[in-house]
Formats: C-alpha cells, sequence, structure tokens
C-alpha cells in the first residue's frame, strides 16, 4: 500500500509505509558500518546502525530500500518532519543567496526575525531579549554565563536525572555518569545537584519534593551564592520524568524570592513538543531564561536563549556570540518552523499524537505488568519498565523491546537513568496510521520479549 505524504505533513512525496526489504541492517548499512569503524571516532556511536537516504512524513527510507517508522524524529528535532517544505524552501532561497556573512561583523535580517518571534513565543510577555547558537549545550552554557553576569554570584543548581550536554560545563550539570562523563573530567565547578520530583518513585506532592530540593539547595549552596536554577520541565535524556504538578512553581517562585536565575532548558520540550510552545506553559511558569534547540532549526543547528531583557542585556558587549550562531541558514529554517506550527496548527497535532500514544501504551500497560509507568505530555511520551515484583528497573527489557522495534522496522530510543525507559518523540508529520502500526509493532515486540 502507497499512502503518500498526508498534506499536513513535511517531506519529499515518500511513501509512508514501513517497508522491509532486507535484513535489518541490510548489505549496504552495514558496509557503510564497516566503513564508519575504520574512519569515525568509536566514541560516537548509533543506536541503529542504518544508513539514511531520504526522511519525510513519519519514515526514513534507508540505504538499501528499508522504510522505517520514525518514532524518534533525530531525538526531537525533526518536529515539522524531515525536509517540510517551508524549511526547503526557505533554506534553498537563503544558501543561494548568502551563506554567511557572521552576524557579529555584518548582521541580517533573519537572525533578528528569529529573536523576535522567539521573544514573542517564550513564555511570560515582559520586555525579552534573545541570543543565538548552534547546540543545546552553548544556549544552556550561555544562559548560565548570562546569569552569573546579572547576578555576579557563582553557583549553579541542576537536578538528579538531569541532561544538558556534552561540554564541560554541561557535562557537570548533566546527573548521569555512563555515558557522558566517565574519564572526561575534572568538571567545571560551582555545580551542586538537588533532589528532583520523580512521582513514579518518590511519591512526593510537588510541594513536598520542592521543600525537600529547597532545603538542599539553602543548606548545601546558600541562595547568596547562587546564580541560577537549571531545570528540564519534563526531562529528555533522565527519561520523561515529569514532575509532580506543583513542583516548578514552587521552584520558580524560591528563586525570584531569592534572586536566583530561573533557567528552563526547553531543548528537548519546547517548541511544540509537548501541545504547547514550551513546556513550561503546562504549569503556568515564566522562567526567567528559555533555551531553545533541537525543534527550533527544522533539523538545521540552531538554538537560543531567550530571556527577560535586564538579565540578558546583563552580558557585556562582546561577551556573547560565536563565528556561527545563529548562521542564515539556520535561521531561515527557524523561522520556516516556527510558520509551519502555526499554519499546519501542529500544538493540536502534538496534543493529538499524545492522545494516541497514552491511549495505546495505557493499554499496554494494563495487559502487562512489566511496563511499570507510562508517563509525557503531547507527542513527548515514554514507559518505564520494571520488574513486576519489586519495581526495580529493568534496562535488559527495554534495550530487548527497543532491538525487536528495531528489526521490525521501527525507529525508537531509549532512556533514562537505569536505561529502562522507551520514549516516543514522532515527528508531528506522522500520519496516524502509521503511527498506528509503529504502536503495533511496539506492542509484538513486548509479546516476544519475555
Ligand atoms: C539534547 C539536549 C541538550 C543538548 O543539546 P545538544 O544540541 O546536543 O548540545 C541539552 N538539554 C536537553 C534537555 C537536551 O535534551
Amino acid at each position: 500500500m502507497f499512502l503518500l505524504t498526508p498534506a499536513v505533513s513535511g517531506g519529499p512525496a515518500l511513501a509512508q509505509e514501513r517497508r522491509l526489504v532486507t535484513e535489518i541492517p541490510g548489505p549496504r548499512s552495514r558496509e557503510l558500518a564497516e566503513r564508519q569503524r575504520a574512519a569515525v571516532a568509536h566514541g560516537v556511536s548509533t543506536t541503529m546502525p542504518v544508513y539514511a537516504a531520504a526522511a519525510g512524513g513519519g519514515v526514513v527510507v534507508d540505504v538499501d530500500g528499508n522504510s522505517l517508522i520514525d518514532l524518534g524524529s533525530g531525538i526531537a528535532v525533526t518536529t515539522v518532519g524531515n525536509s517540510a517544505p517551508k524549511v526547503v524552501e526557505a533554506v534553498t532561497a537563503q544558501v543561494a543567496s548568502f551563506t554567511h556573512t557572521c552576524f557579529m561583523i555584518t548582521p541580517y535580517e533573519g537572525y533578528v526575525a528569529v529573536a523576535e518571534r522567539l521573544n514573542a513565543l517564550t513564555p511570560g510577555d515582559h520586555e525579552k531579549r534573545t541570543a543565538l547558537f548552534n547546540s543545546g549545550a552553548e544556549a544552556v552554557e550561555n544562559a548560565v554565563k548570562i546569569a552569573r553576569a546579572y547576578t555576579k554570584k557563582n553557583a549553579v543548581v541542576a537536578f538528579d536525572h538531569a541532561y544538558h550536554g556534552r561540554t564541560n560545563l554541561t557535562m557537570a550539570l548533566t546527573a548521569k555518569n555512563q555515558p557522558y562523563k566517565s574519564g572526561f573530567g575534572p568538571f567545571a565547578p560551582e555545580v551542586y545537584r538537588a533532589p528532583l520530583s520523580y512521582p513514579y518513585r518518590d511519591g512526593l506532592s510537588g510541594a513536598e519534593a520542592a521543600k525537600r530540593a529547597i532545603s538542599v539547595i539553602e543548606k548545601q549552596v546558600g541562595a547568596e551564592n547562587l546564580a541560577a536554577i537549571v531545570i528540564e520541565p519534563i526531562q529528555g535524556e533522565g527519561g520523561f520524568i515529569v514532575p509532580a504538578e506543583g513542583f516548578l512553581p514552587a521552584l520558580v517562585e524560591w528563586a525570584r524570592a531569592n534572586d536566583v536565575v530561573f533557567i528552563a532548558d526547553e531543548v528537548q520540550t519546547g517548541i511544540a513538543r509537548t501541545g504547547a510552545w514550551y513546556a513550561s506553559e503546562h504549569e503556568g511558569i515564566v522562567p526567567d531564561l528559555v533555551a531553545s534547540a533541537k525543534g527550533v532549526g527544522g533539523g538545521l543547528p540552531l538554538s537560543a536563549v531567550t530571556g527577560r531583557a535586564e538579565i540578558m542585556d546583563a552580558a557585556h558587549a562582546g561577551g556573547l556570540g560565536g563565528t556561527y550562531g545563529g548562521n542564515p541558514l539556520a535561521t531561515a529554517a527557524g523561522l520556516a518552523t516556527l510558520e509551519t506550527i502555526e499554519q499546519e496548527g501542529l500544538l493540536e497535532r502534538a496534543r493529538e499524537i499524545g492522545e494516541l500514544l497514552t491511549s495505546r501504551l495505557g493499554a499496554l500497560q494494563q495487559s502487562d505488568p512489566r511496563v511499570g509507568d507510562v508517563r509525557g505530555r503531547g507527542a513527548m511520551v515514554a514507559v518505564e519498565l520494571v520488574d513486576p515484583a519489586t519495581q526495580e528497573p529493568d534496562a535488559a527489557l527495554a534495550k530487548g523491546v527497543a532491538a525487536a522495534a528495531h528489526a521490525a522496522g521501527v525507529i525508537v530510543l531509549t532512556c533514562g537513568t537505569y536505561g529502562n525507559v522507551l520514549r516516543f518523540l514522532p515527528p508531528l508529520s506522522i500520519s496516524d496510521e502509521l503511527l498506528a502500526e509503529g504502536l503495533d509493532v511496539l506492542a509484538h515486540a513486548f509479546e516476544v520479549t519475555r
């Protein structure tokens, strides 16, 4: 059956179907994997060694002609779909006119226009400024720089299960040792860790978990030393942990009362992923600074820090920037991405996808006690897999189910501090049929992984 890419979606007119014509990975992918082993640093590893040839709508087509259902969006990046038509058009026009001048040398409108859009879209109607960068880690680091410049304080608090990137400062902010930190120290100083709200495992209300975290912060760091709190409103790599209601607002309130900058790392949760522009909106919080990346560039490297004008402007002229930050191609893609989300009603689409995901995964949980928890918001949903008798994390099961899904042509990602979480981040351009088929394959993968 050949369904073309649905009209709402992005991408070239690829057949929207799961199609296996070889084993996974196929011979051509295996050949490329050989070349990769000889040429590419082994520290860069791949979840699924299937080499991409084309992608769009809800599929990735590999070099052997297999068509895989994409439930990962290249880690929450291709929210509007791969090669979304407006993104292709905007980038094609931009690449033909100029590719780079460096915004710090001779600026261009695209950068300013993205800043204006993000100032309008991020939570809160106060006066804002934006600075653009290339990666999520770079955005988070710059948010910390800005908070330090503004508060004239040094310490930064991050949380258990946090993931903020792989540069030196963001490794320090990241909680998990393997694979992100092991052997790569020493790490940046003045980074402290507070306990998170993790309802499935701690059973605390949001208020109780916030009280616990604030007590740790006050006793072990001291507000007088603390420049910023950095937190993902829903943790990504850490396991799609949605904090209990009230946890985030209590932290924001405490930060505001104590001259501490509240930084929301919305690199994974932002830009329509959770059914809102930013996940902070679900709890009505207004962060001082927001980091955006992944979904904002439609697949091109673009990231941003957006926040209160007086905080953002505390960094001196020349203190922020970078050769490529807000590159013309990336900003053209960013504007086209934001426009696509608006014109195609993708916030609503993320909520619909969320309902499909949670109802199917909820049913799976009913019939399979190894599914301990189903959680998430919008098109960012995960299942935490456990030993049903003890609730102990079952990483082997997550690995086994993912491997079975991969072999059957479905791209699914794992995550979590304990490696026992399967996460679902489909492109919002996926059709209902394809999503349902992906979940059928997943259910079967659970059956055969006993
Ligand atoms: C992916 C991610 C980052 C790092 O982004 P990069 O672009 O890989 O540097 C930071 N924070 C969160 C929440 C992320 O999910």
